[in-house]
């Protein structure tokens, strides 16, 4: 039987298609976002990759100076504001100084994160609760007041962008510490029914799994290992040893990489994606050899 042939009318056009891709080089134009921990690593990242795109950004993190020096480098597309994930209150304040200071909220980056001080390789025997309770209450608590209250704007105006940071250790065994490692589960799990409920509103609710970049959460775990190294010395070694379990061999992970990853997930061009986990890893949890 010939192959049938569709008339070319119905197929998409490739010049639409170019000119969408023109009109999204500012691919956050006009839109408002909040990312938390958003002082440095990670958070700072996607602050200096959302302004680059046109947004808005207010930075929600504890670190006052740093936050306040990012912001203003900044102005006037970004505003500090001081926010500990782990309080409704301060969350519930920067969402109403979001709006006061911009005029709506599009997009919530829940990226505010702690290791904990456990280390990956300490037993459950001595599982420490208070530490747990800590880590449970910026990771986990943090995140869902989060999509609390931003759910209350973005469901009012029928539509918004949730994203959290989540970590490889959130579908994964044996990469961190036990808190950090069932914290990280809770954000994909969040994640997930969160977005069930809030599509009907048109919000996607979605995460990112990273696995290890040299940001001051990671240089710190590894430095616990050895005292006496020299810092530049251990972000090398910390990548090398990181680009060596990943499989993108001679590739190295950066905050800007997953920056990019929420620059996706935040823009229009992931709009039918929800409830997914975007995992930015170099493929290192798709080999056998993955659990350290
Ligand atoms: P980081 O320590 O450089 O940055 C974390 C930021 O969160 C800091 O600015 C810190 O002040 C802020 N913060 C901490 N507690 C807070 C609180 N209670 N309220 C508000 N802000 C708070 O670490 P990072 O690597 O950039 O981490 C960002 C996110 O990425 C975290 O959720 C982390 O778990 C996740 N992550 C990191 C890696 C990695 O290898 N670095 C891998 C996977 C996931």
């Amino acid at each position: 039987m010939p192959a049938q042939v569709i008339p070319e009318a119905k197929l998409d056009q490739p010049v639409d298609f170019l000119e969408k891709k023109a009109c999204s080089q500012r691919r956050l134009e006009e839109k408002v976002a909040i990312i938390t921990g958003g002082a440095r690593g990670i958070g700072e990242a996607a602050v200096r990759l959302f302004v680059k795109h046109g947004a808005k950004v207010v930075i929600a993190d504890i670190e006052d100076a740093a936050g306040i020096a990012l912001a203003n480098s900044l102005a006037p597309s970004a505003a500090f504001v001081h926010c500990d994930v782990s309080s409704e209150e301060e969350i519930e304040t920067l969402i109403n100084k979001t709006i006061s200071l911009f005029g709506k909220l599009d997009i919530l980056f829940n990226n505010a994160g702690v290791l904990g001080n456990q280390s990956k390789r300490k037993s459950i025997i001595d599982f420490d609760a208070n530490e747990f309770d800590r880590v449970m209450q910026v990771n986990v608590r943090g995140a869902a007041l989060g999509m609390k209250h931003a759910a209350k704007v973005m469901v009012a105006r029928g539509s918004g962008c949730i994203i959290s940071t989540a970590s490889v250790a959130g579908f994964m065994g044996g990469l961190g510490p036990h808190a950090y490692t069932a914290s990280k589960h809770a954000i994909i799990g969040l994640t997930k029914n969160t977005a069930c409920e809030l599509g009907r509103y048109g919000i996607r609710v979605n995460c990112i799994s990273p696995f290890g970049v040299a940001t001051s959460m990671l240089i710190n775990a590894w430095r616990s290992r050895d005292e006496d190294e020299e810092e530049a010395e251990e972000v090398e070694k910390m990548e090398e040893f990181v680009r060596g379990l990943a499989n993108l061999k001679g590739v190295t992970l950066k905050a800007k990489d997953v920056a990019e990853a929420a620059l996706f997930l935040a823009s229009e061009e992931s709009r039918y994606i929800s409830g997914h986990n975007l995992v930015v890893d170099g493929g290192f949890t798709s080999s056998k050899n993955c659990v350290g």
